[in-house]
């Protein structure tokens, strides 16, 4: 069977890694065992996002290519397709398996939000649904590290992939477990952040939605110059300096709706994931990562715009 799985990889669009957890490395209260009572394994499939979707907010030139290419496509289309292909192969040889996504818009906190949704679209409070913790799943299946961003973590892309899951009742060899390795707390994510929105290895969802939206002027060249015009806050909130709850990040992320969103609710990435963008580029300059690259991803200094 696992032969099976890991020809995945070779087929057209499959992913670029696999990685197998055994229940036994799950608490018994983790949401997969509320999700699939039966399971014994869980399989992460790892897509890399394309480096190139980086290199247009990077430049500040093109936008919708890192929503697009690097999310949208991967989560609606290219991953589903390969968690069902799994799982048939699973169930075809006569085991239980159900493929999992991040079900973007429900949730059961009753006042959070994922950032790359539009707040709107969220239905919170549904503790009925429970959510698998996909940063820690996949680490539990060998696939990487958590860094201090909070973003899984590879050697072979750094910060730069996606990942689904398949769970199943068949007990199939597990990964090894990955030995953290690759973040050395340089801090350059945190710095990047437009928005201040990481503490203790975790992404504030609020300030990271208005921040990923683009609430921070010096790196959105859409925004207008009369954004916020009635907020005494506004220099603050345009230079990424004020603390939002989710009311004040609601007003703001109405009010940055210069750039539209894109299909399946997705909000257009305006700081292009800064965070990732930097630790992708640290990585490589320290020349940790598998994967080679002929010309480096960063060409010149980082622009920034004025903030007034
Ligand atoms: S930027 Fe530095 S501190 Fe942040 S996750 Fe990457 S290696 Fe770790
Ligand atoms: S850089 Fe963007 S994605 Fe990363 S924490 Fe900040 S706002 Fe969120």
């Amino acid at each position: 069977m696992i032969n099976k799985i890991n020809e995945l990889k070779g087929m057209s669009f499959g992913p670029d890694k696999i990685g197998i957890a055994p229940a036994s490395r799950f608490d018994k209260d983790d949401p997969i065992f509320k999700i699939l009572p039966e399971t014994k394994s869980v399989i992460c499939l790892c897509y890399r996002i394309l480096r190139g979707t980086h290199r247009g907010i990077e430049e500040g030139t093109s936008y919708h290519h890192y929503t697009t290419m690097a999310i949208e496509v991967l989560e609606e289309t290219v991953m589903p397709m390969m968690t069902l292909r799994c799982a048939r192969m699973l169930e075809e040889e006569g085991f239980t398996a159900l493929p999992q996504r991040k079900t973007q818009t429900v949730m059961q906190e009753d006042d959070s939000t994922n950032p790359e949704i539009l707040y709107n679209k969220i239905y919170r409070g549904k503790k009925a649904e429970f959510q698998m913790n996909y940063e820690q799943t996949a680490a539990k299946c060998g696939i990487g590290e958590i860094g201090m961003s909070g973003t899984l973590l590879t050697d072979d892309f750094g910060p730069l992939q996606r990942y689904c899951f398949v769970l199943t009742d068949a007990e199939l060899e597990p990964t090894p477990e990955f030995v953290p390795h690759i973040c050395d707390n340089c801090g350059k994510c945190i710095k990047a952040c437009p928005g201040n929105a990481i503490q203790d290895k975790t992404k504030e969802p609020w300030q990271c939605a208005a921040y990923y939206a683009g609430a921070n002027m010096s790196k959105n060249p859409f925004m207008s110059q009369n954004a916020f015009p009635n907020r005494e806050d506004r220099l603050e909130i345009l230079k990424g300096e004020k603390k939002l709850d989710s009311k004040n990040a609601r007003e703001v992320i109405n009010e940055i709706s210069y750039y539209p969103p894109i299909m399946h609710s997705y909000i257009s990435s305006i700081c292009g994931n800064a965070c990732d963008r930097a630790c992708y580029i640290h990585l490589e300059e320290k020349g940790v990562l598998n994967k080679k690259f002929h010309n480096k991803f960063r060409k010149r200094e980082e622009w920034v715009l004025d903030v007034k």
